[in-house]
């Protein structure tokens, strides 16, 4: 789009090799693979960093990337806590489901963190500038143009006139600001995924002393269920998600049906009984989607700007990070090769759609009672659950000996529904 305030540009056909927009785990990932691959890669930010993400429990497959990146003494010296399993319980605590992912038969990663993120994401986007990334903070991307065979040119605003910049490829890093997908009306929500997330931080609550310390609890109630994260000693996040029809029909403010419904949770509610809230509760709605295609020549969607799934097995951050690091690859195939688009990037969608589909069937299964019935009553013979925790600690190429087993999990899931093959309960 011209505008007068945009100064003339010479004739360099690109500034940068990518321009990436937004510097979440996705952006700042992205950026550094494109800059250790030698790439000039341009991160614009439209907040200043430190600034507050939801999101804040990590996969154990999460680790190998952070070791591919070296960030792990980053990690330990930010002190985040360590977290080694996850737990779904009922909501006065009578079933209950616990997985160490250090158990687990076919997932080899044992640990993650649950981190921060305002901490986090400023760790991740200094490392990615360290690596020699260029990152424009405090500056919004306002808007972009392709040119197919020349490039990308994005106009940026940081308080003052807007920019221009030039580059080979556009990174949509924009999370669920989802700025390319929007303005190319590629959006498609799930429309049977439509929640309501409500959340806060809370300090004062007691935490057990023993390695489940950090785990993640999952609280399931009937139409709806918390995530309890903690994040240090003195810190935890807390959070709800209902569906948004509840939502609707319950007509509270988002406080009053947050806190009616940890009264209707005794369990956590004993937990909570000396906590406070050290932040007013946020609330955000309708995060599920996905974009109908993730590249175009000269145009790659990593992160929430692919798709975001329903949070409940934390897989954000991990597909984030995963997407910008295999986004990256393909672009700097892509570069080297002189293509606007080329196999690698397709392979990189394909394998994205292959992620979220593998997510997808299984938060679909999590909001089926049988589900949860068959979880926390596990048959060990097959080894069934172990292939849904591989899955739990993002464990994506587990093979055939983890795709059975899911199968016959989610067989068994529909099995249930019918005829009980465990012992079945009421969730309240
Ligand atoms: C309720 C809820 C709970 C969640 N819980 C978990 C969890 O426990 N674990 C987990 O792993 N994930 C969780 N997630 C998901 C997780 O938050 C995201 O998947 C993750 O942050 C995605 O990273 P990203 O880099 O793609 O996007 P983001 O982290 O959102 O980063 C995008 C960045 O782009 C910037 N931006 C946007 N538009 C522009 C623009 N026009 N110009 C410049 N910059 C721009 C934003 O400021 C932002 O910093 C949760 C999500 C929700 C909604």
């Amino acid at each position: 789009m011209a505008d007068e305030n945009i100064p003339e540009r010479d004739a360099d056909p690109a500034d940068y090799d990518a321009i990436i927009i937004g510097g979440g785990p996705g952006g700042a990932t992205a950026a550094w693979y494109l800059a250790k691959a030698g790439k000039r890669a341009l991160v614009l930010e439209k907040e200043t960093f430190p600034r507050f993400h939801v999101g804040e429990s990590l996969l154990p497959y999460n680790m190998p990337i952070f070791r591919e990146m070296d960030l792990v003494p980053k990690l330990k010296e930010a002190g985040f806590m360590e977290k080694f399993g996850a737990q779904f319980l009922l909501p006065r605590g009578d079933r209950k489901a616990q997985f160490a992912f250090g158990n687990g038969r076919f997932a080899t990663e044992p640990m993650s963190y649950q981190v921060e993120r305002s901490k986090f994401d400023e760790v991740l986007l200094r490392h990615a500038e360290a690596a020699g990334a260029e990152v424009r903070e405090g500056t919004a991307v306002k808007d972009y143009q392709i040119e197919e065979g020349e490039g990308v040119t994005v106009t940026a605003q940081n308080g003052g006139p807007p920019e221009e910049f030039r580059a080979r490829f556009l990174v949509d890093a924009s999370g669920t600001a989802n700025f390319t997908g929007n303005r190319e009306g590629l959006k498609e929500l799930y429309e049977h995924h439509r929640k309501v997330a409500i959340y806060g931080h809370y300090r004062g609550v007691t935490l057990p002393e023993d390695r489940t310390r950090g785990d993640i609890l999952i609280y399931r109630l009937e139409n709806a269920w918390f995530w309890f994260i903690p994040l240090s000693d003195d810190r935890v996040s807390l959070g709800l998600v209902v569906d948004r029809s509840t939502f609707k029909e319950r007509d509270l403010s988002p406080e009053a049906l947050f806190d009616e419904t940890v009264r209707r949770c005794p369990l956590l509610a004993e937990r909570l009984a000396d906590a406070e809230r050290t932040m007013p509760l946020r609330t955000i709605a309708d995060f599920s989607y996905r974009n109908r295609r993730l590249v175009s020549p000269h145009l790659v969607r990593v992160g929430d700007a692919a798709g975001f799934l329903d949070p409940i097995f934390s897989s954000g951050v991990y597909l984030a990070m995963m997407t910008g690091k295999l986004g990256a690859e393909g672009i700097c195939e892509a570069i080297d090769g002189g293509n606007a688009l080329n196999a690698a990037l397709k392979r990189y969608e394909k394998t994205t759609w292959r992620y979220m589909k593998s997510y997808f069937e299984m938060i679909e299964n999590f909001y089926r009672q049988p589900f949860f019935e068959l979880l926390v009553q596990p048959d060990h013979r097959l080894r069934l659950a172990d292939a849904v925790v591989a899955l739990l600690a993002g464990q994506m190429e587990g093979g055939w000996a983890v795709r059975w087993r899911l199968r016959l999990f989610f067989l068994l899931v529909k099995l249930q529904a019918r005829f009980p093959v465990v012992e079945r309960f009421k969730i309240e």
